[in-house]
């Protein structure tokens, strides 16, 4: 809702990727003057995805913002939705995992596309979008940005009431917070990176595996998953270690490639026409976690999104959380009246716990991906929670659900999937679990688990 003191206001926001634009859209329509800058060309016009992954899995926090701004509908075009994990052995064999309940999918969506509707979105709205413009210093007393045209190395300088830094992972705006006393960072590196490459759609125009599913490759130590596109190709990504055996240092020519795949992964070597072509030119990119506090410096600057906590990709949530950022900050700019220092100070303080919690259950993920996935007592034990889950549809949540398919704060769902696991890891021990698993005494289980109220508003 506009309010008469925002129309006052001038707010410069750093970044127009996905979570930039999407802020950009919630404050204008709030009433503030909201100006962008990004370093990068308008993508647009250059057609370029910007070197980050080429899909995305939006899930219900990402989407329920987007929906909040009314782009539900123009959203809905672009995805994929995908009902559930389908595993590749090293045979080739197959084995699905549905990701919840009937109806509860997570969504393939283009980052391109998405990050083109939402600029072109507050673009409408009147918001001014300024490309190739970079920030190189931010005064962070006076709320000023100096900034360096890309074109032209011309320097300029621009004040505004408020400053956000919704520059992604190695934000500007975080890197002077940086310098200021008692300002607490982290960062810390995968040993892994990833490397994307490209399934095309068959001859005969369609996809290559079923494309209701995000198909998933575990070995162990690294893994490969794969995400459908609307033009029916996939995308793949290989999680893969940067060196040891074997790594992306030991693979050095073509031969090796194609060796390495037909032994690892040798369903999947048919559909890719030209591996060692896009496997050699594409970039291997790192994967980092960052964490810091606090997210605001002087009442008038805030970071958010991956600025103020990037974390690996492994749960599909660095974006959704980044949009739920957004709506949490909406809120709390109602509740505190627009007054900046409260509403920074409101938003850091209710968002820093669940920021630290998606950081712990994305890297938990990435264990359970490329490694638990592949074992039967792991999914024995999957199936058992969906049967408490659809006997006890609001006592028995799997932590998954909560995070992908829920509102309930990323904290929350941490703390009660680690009392869940503790209580799945007595059930597993029970004799025979594999044939006798149906007749478990199901509500002695779901009392075993602390009981709080949630309440699960699904998709
Ligand atoms: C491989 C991979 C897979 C992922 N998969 C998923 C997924 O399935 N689901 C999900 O929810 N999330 C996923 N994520 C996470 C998601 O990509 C990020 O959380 C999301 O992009 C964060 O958005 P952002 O706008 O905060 O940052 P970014 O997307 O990084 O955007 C930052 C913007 O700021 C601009 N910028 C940077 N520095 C400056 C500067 N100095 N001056 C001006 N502009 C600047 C950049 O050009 C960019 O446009 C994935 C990430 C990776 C790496």
């Amino acid at each position: 809702m506009a309010n008469k003191r925002a129309s006052l206001e001038s707010i410069t926001l750093l970044g127009a990727g996905l979570v930039g634009s999407l802020l950009a859209i919630y404050l204008k329509r709030k009433g503030y003057h909201v100006t962008v800058f990004d370093k990068r060309p308008d993508l647009r016009k250059t057609g370029e995805v910007g070197g980050r992954s080429i899909n995305l899995a939006l899930s219900r926090r990402g989407y329920r913002a987007l929906e909040e701004v009314g782009l539900a509908g123009e959203v809905q075009k672009l995805m994929l939705p995908m009902k559930g994990r389908m595993m590749h052995d090293e045979k080739g064999n197959l084995t699905h995992q549905p990701y919840g309940k009937e109806g509860q999918v997570i969504n393939s969506i283009s980052r391109g596309r998405l990050n083109d509707l939402l600029v072109t979105e507050a673009e409408k709205l009147g918001v001014k979008i300024n490309f190739g413009e970079k920030c190189i210093d931010v005064d962070l007393k006076a709320a000023r940005v100096q900034l360096e045209n890309s074109a032209t190395g011309a320097v300029s300088k621009v004040t505004s009431d408020i400053v956000i830094g919704t520059d992604g992972a190695f934000s500007a705006l975080r890197n002077v917070m940086q310098k200021e006393d008692r300002f607490n960072y982290s960062q810390y590196y995968l040993e892994h990176g990833y490397k994307e490459i490209s399934i095309p759609p068959t001859a005969s125009g369609d996809f290559a595996m079923d494309h209701q599913s995000l198909h998933i490759w575990p070995r162990g130590k690294f893994m490969l998953i794969a995400l459908p596109n609307l033009d029916k190709s996939f995308t793949c990504t290989l999680f893969f270690p940067f060196s040891g055996q074997p790594s992306f240092e030991s693979l050095h020519n073509e031969k090796e490639l194609v060796a390495f795949f037909q032994s690892t992964f040798p369903d999947i070597l048919a559909y890719m026409p030209d591996l060692a072509g896009e496997y050699f030119k594409n970039p291997t990119s790192s994967l980092v976690t960052i964490k810091c506090y606090p997210w605001s410096s002087h009442g008038k600057t805030l970071i958010l999104g991956d600025a103020s906590h990037a974390i690996v990709p492994f749960y599909g949530q660095g974006m959704n959380a980044g949009f739920e950022d957004c709506r949490i900050l909406n809120e709390v700019i109602e509740e505190q009246d627009g007054d900046w220092p409260a509403i920074f100070e409101a938003f850091q303080k209710q968002r820093k716990p669940d920021a630290d919690a998606i950081a712990t259950l994305a890297f938990q993920n990435f264990i359970e991906m490329r490694d638990k996935v592949a074992d039967p007592d792991f999914l024995l034990s999957k199936k058992i929670e969906a049967r408490l889950h659809q006997l006890f549809s609001t006592r028995w949540i799997p932590q998954y659900s909560m995070t992908t398919f829920s509102d309930v704060p990323y904290a929350e769902a941490l703390a009660i999937g680690q009392q869940q696991s503790a209580i799945m890891e007595r059930v597993m021990k029970t004799p025979n679990i594999e044939v006798t698993w149906e007749q478990l005494d199901f509500e002695a289980i779901v009392n075993a688990l602390d009981q709080r109220k949630i309440t699960l508003k699904t998709q």
